[in-house]
């Protein structure tokens, strides 16, 4: 099936950043949040986002306004009828994305494909509880999503060829790297980053070096390009919780408690970026 239009849910970090993306690939969005406000936030992000690539030169005024031709903004459910493809990028949370999903499911056609952008739940239940569990996939993008080249394309047991094959395809026509993953909790990437970044949190909770120090370090031996408690505050320390939390419990194994410190940062709303604080000040 070819897609000519996509359905976001969800205009925040991820969302906006999937929406830009679709649209600078000439590809209709609906994109989709809960409030007037944020979906203004969300667009505006995206506006902020292409002026930071027109001032880079890879991007033109009118190619600026080529991709905000193909955005539409819509706080009703209703509107994603339009879309070949949803993607459901809301609030990491199981009931929340059970209730969004169910009622998704009720609204678009039989064959809409459904994709979950979820870090960590996983994509075999959350299909299971839609009527079209061989037309549902993950669809794990990265943040940015306009700057990260890949994207996890996750089969949940029942996702079909033609599903995964479309979704690929898909992802390759927006510039992106696709690799295909096995439902696990994690998938393959955030399985090994976030317990990276919990312990991360646990050095500094433990007072061997400052939080500069243990990026630094992270960034010069590991040759990451940056360091594990400001990708924190980037992917929001909340995500980071509720995924190492998702880990705890799926897998059972205490090596996935979250850092105490990590705790208390989300508990006080020191979320990141997002809040303007998180292990660093912005
Ligand atoms: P976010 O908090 O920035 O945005 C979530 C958005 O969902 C908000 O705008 C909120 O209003 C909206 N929302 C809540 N309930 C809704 C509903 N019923 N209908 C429509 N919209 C609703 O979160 P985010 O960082 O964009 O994360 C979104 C998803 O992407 C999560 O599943 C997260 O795990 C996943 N993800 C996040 C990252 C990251 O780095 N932040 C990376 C990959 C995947």
């Amino acid at each position: 099936m070819s897609i000519k239009t996509v359905g976001v849910i969800g205009a925040g970090t991820m969302g906006n950043g999937i929406a830009q993306t679709c649209a600078v690939a000439g590809i209709d969005v609906v994109m989709v949040d809960i409030s007037d406000a944020a979906v203004q936030k969300g667009l505006a992000t995206i506006g902020g986002s292409l002026d930071r690539l027109i001032k880079k030169e890879k991007l033109t005024e009118a190619q600026k306004a080529a991709a905000l031709s193909h955005i539409k903004t819509s706080t009703s459910y209703d509107d994603l009828k339009a879309a070949q493809l949803v993607i459901e990028a809301a609030t990491e949370n199981y009931e929340l994305k059970l209730k969004i999903l169910k009622q998704v499911d009720a609204l678009v056609a039989p064959e809409v494909i459904i994709a979950s952008n979820t870090s960590s739940i996983s994509i075999t239940k959350l299909a299971a509880a839609t009527g079209r569990a061989d037309k549902f996939i993950g669809m794990h993008f990265f943040n940015p999503v306009p700057m990260m080249a890949l994207v996890e394309i996750i089969r949940g047991l029942q996702t079909s060829d033609a599903t995964h094959d479309t979704v690929q395809a898909l992802a390759k026509e927006l510039g992106k790297s696709p690799i295909t993953v096995k439902n696990a909790p994690g998938f393959v990437v955030n399985r090994i980053l976030v317990p990276m970044i919990n312990e991360a949190f646990f050095v500094l909770a433990d007072g061997l070096a400052t939080a500069e120090d243990i990026d630094a370090g992270m960034k010069l031996g590991c040759n990451q390009p940056i360091g594990p408690l400001a990708l924190a505050d980037m992917i929001g320390l909340d995500v980071c919780l509720a995924v190492t939390e998702v880990y705890l419990s799926e897998f059972g194994d205490s090596k996935y408690r979250p850092c105490p410190l990590l705790k208390e940062m989300v508990a006080a709303g020191r979320l990141g970026r997002k809040t303007g604080r998180g292990v660093y000040i912005y």
